[in-house]
């Protein structure tokens, strides 16, 4: 199965790190280098190789060529280091990756299914080398151009060549740093849709990897259930925002799926303003946001935070407007023009208005939530304004990659004269005051959400993934920021803790799911933690020598 995918397939195992009773007996003895390294050795040898490169998107391919040769490996440097790799692996260089996939492109990874493929997808998957998947991650590859589709774009670079590819790719790595995956319990298999393209030119057109003509893929699940089960998990993502809306309320009470760019993002999001309301010392219904931003991620956001507070006690109707936002038209108020369903249950009955300065001045919001992708967003005047008008303002700037985010985390707590309580999507250095005092910017990182949601789901055997599932997992990742991570400005656990962080969450999903009657795995576990344990992924080999054994010299003996 893996030489389908692999030509050596003894590549993707341990390289050198192979005995030379496994060497023999699996026939590959000689066409390795005459030495045994053990895996910290086969680390070390890739950081050196790692360490000439100086720009991360050589860095990006150093590990992705190193996944493909030896996957262990490449896991086990990942999990040494995530604070490290974590951004040339995901954002912000992935989105580097994305633009230049025609560039960095060394072999496929995943399944490509294009609108010619429409009605054949069981035989697509009958190519598929896993007999046992678990999670599929179902995602976008595609190429736009700004002008004609604006609301779609993976990471919000919709003016560039994208090749959405390496985004769905590094959710499973993503998926990996916090749970058991591939080859093992949970098998996680990248999907792509391929989109299209009509717009590029020369060498970029010369250099894209799918279809050279632009028409929405709009496939069921069903032969992905039909062939893996009703508890394969559909991870969905990059999807325009009108058709990820549609296709989440189509489908998350048929099977089980979510959209991280929705229900991620907001999880991600409640987390970090759970552990700010331990700054702020009140509750979430004592706060009122401002949206720059009514999309997906806006809208997944503004609904948790609505569940979360009708949870401390207030009606649904006094949340809502607790809740403004601001779309390309302005602030979102009754009787506007351009307003679908999402943005109807958020308009305010207020006077139009244009700006984001108009309204913050107006509304005078204790948080402000940055996911429009317009860099900058968050000027000057509104971060003063936040200043003034509360004495420790919420400042989330959400938007990816680094330089589309609202304001800069220097911007933040300089103007805010370190009050800001900050968050970004993308990852910013620590920034010290002339005061001395230093911070911590928090990275809201849908990363910290996904891998523990899956691993929680995928062995209780959740049929379908409620909003509440999202909740709790907020109040978990929130629960692990210690009041030393709050003193440095963290609103996240750092990086570094994300297996275990993601480990907590699956306990905790898993818990919820038998007092809720979601899980479909009996007999019920006692012990929780062990059961989530035992299937968290290990980056140790495993032996490939056969069971080699002798019976005693009078029973083999021949007559
Ligand atoms: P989306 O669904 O396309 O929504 C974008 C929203 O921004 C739309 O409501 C759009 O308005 C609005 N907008 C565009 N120009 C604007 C302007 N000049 N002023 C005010 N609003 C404007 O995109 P999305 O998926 O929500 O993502 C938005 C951003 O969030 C991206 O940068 C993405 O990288 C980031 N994000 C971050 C995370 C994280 O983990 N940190 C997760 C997900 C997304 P219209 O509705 O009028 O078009």
């Amino acid at each position: 199965l893996v030489s389908r995918f692999v030509p050596f397939p003894l590549g993707m195992k341990s390289g050198m790190a192979f005995t030379l009773e496994e060497r023999l007996q699996l026939g590959i003895h000689g066409l390795l280098p005459p030495c045994f390294l053990s895996q910290d050795v086969q680390v070390l040898r890739v950081m050196k190789s790692y360490e000439t490169k100086s720009s991360d998107l050589d860095k990006y391919i150093i590990l992705m060529t190193l996944q493909d040769r030896n996957e262990k490996l490449f896991y086990r440097v990942l999990t040494s280091d995530i604070e490290r790799f974590m951004p040339i692996v995901y954002t912000p260089t992935v989105g580097l990756a994305c633009q230049q996939y025609g560039l960095a492109f060394r072999r496929p990874r995943g399944l490509f299914i294009t609108i010619h493929d429409k009605g054949h997808i069981a035989t697509m998957l009958n190519s598929w080398p896993e007999e046992d998947i678990k999670v599929f991650l179902r995602e976008l590859a595609r190429i736009l151009s700004g002008s004609e589709d604006p609301s779609s774009s993976l990471l919000h670079m919709a003016s560039l060549p994208e090749y959405g590819i390496n985004q769905s790719t590094n959710q499973s790595h993503s998926l990996t740093n916090g749970c058991r995956e591939t080859l093992s319990f949970i098998t996680c298999s990248p999907m792509f849709l391929s989109l299209g393209v009509l717009t590029q030119k020369g060498v970029t057109r010369l250099l894209w990897e799918g279809l050279r003509e632009r028409r929405f893929v709009s496939t069921s699940n069903y032969p992905l259930n039909y062939r893996y089960g009703m508890n394969c998990l559909i991870q969905f993502e990059d999807f325009a925002n009108a058709n990820a809306f549609r296709l989440l309320n189509k489908y998350r009470n048929r099977y089980c799926t979510f959209n991280d760019d929705i229900q991620g993002t907001a999880s991600v999001a409640v987390a970090g303003i759970f552990a700010a309301l331990r700054i702020t010392k009140n509750k979430l219904s004592d706060h009122k946001f401002v949206f720059q931003g009514a999309g997906e991620a806006a809208m997944g956001i503004a609904q948790l935070i609505v569940m979360a507070m009708a949870k401390e006690g207030i009606s649904r109707a006094d949340a809502i407007s607790k809740i403004w936002m601001v779309d390309s038209k302005g602030l979102i108020v009754k009787g506007r023009s351009h307003l679908n369903h999402e943005k109807e249950m958020f308009a305010q009955d207020h006077p139009e208005m244009r700006t984001l300065e108009e309204v913050v001045q107006r509304v005078k919001p204790t948080a402000i939530i940055g996911v429009a992708a317009i860099a900058g967003a968050f000027t000057e005047k509104i971060l003063k304004d936040m200043a003034a008008f509360n004495d420790r303002p919420i400042v989330f700037a959400l938007s990816n990659p680094t330089s589309k985010a609202e304001c800069t985390a220097e911007q933040c707590y300089h103007l805010t004269e370190g009050r800001g309580i900050f968050a970004s999507g993308s990852p910013f250095p620590k920034v010290t005051l002339a005061s001395g005092q230093t911070f911590f910017p928090g990275q809201g990182n849908n990363a910290y959400v996904f891998p523990g949601v899956a691993l929680g789901v995928i062995v209780c055997g959740v049929r379908h993934i409620s909003d509440d599932i999202f909740l709790t997992t907020a109040e978990s990742i929130a629960e692990e920021v210690t009041e030393e991570h709050l003193a440095e400005g963290r609103l996240y656990p750092p990086l570094s803790t994300i297996r275990e962080v993601s480990f907590k969450i699956a306990v905790k999903i898993v818990d919820y799911a038998y007092k809720n009657n979601l899980a479909s795995w009996y007999p019920e576990p006692e012990d929780k933690e062990a059961f989530v344990r035992a299937l968290i992924y290990s980056t140790n080999y495993e032996s490939f020598a056969i069971d080699n054994y002798r019976w005693p010299q009078a029973a083999m003996h021949i007559q």
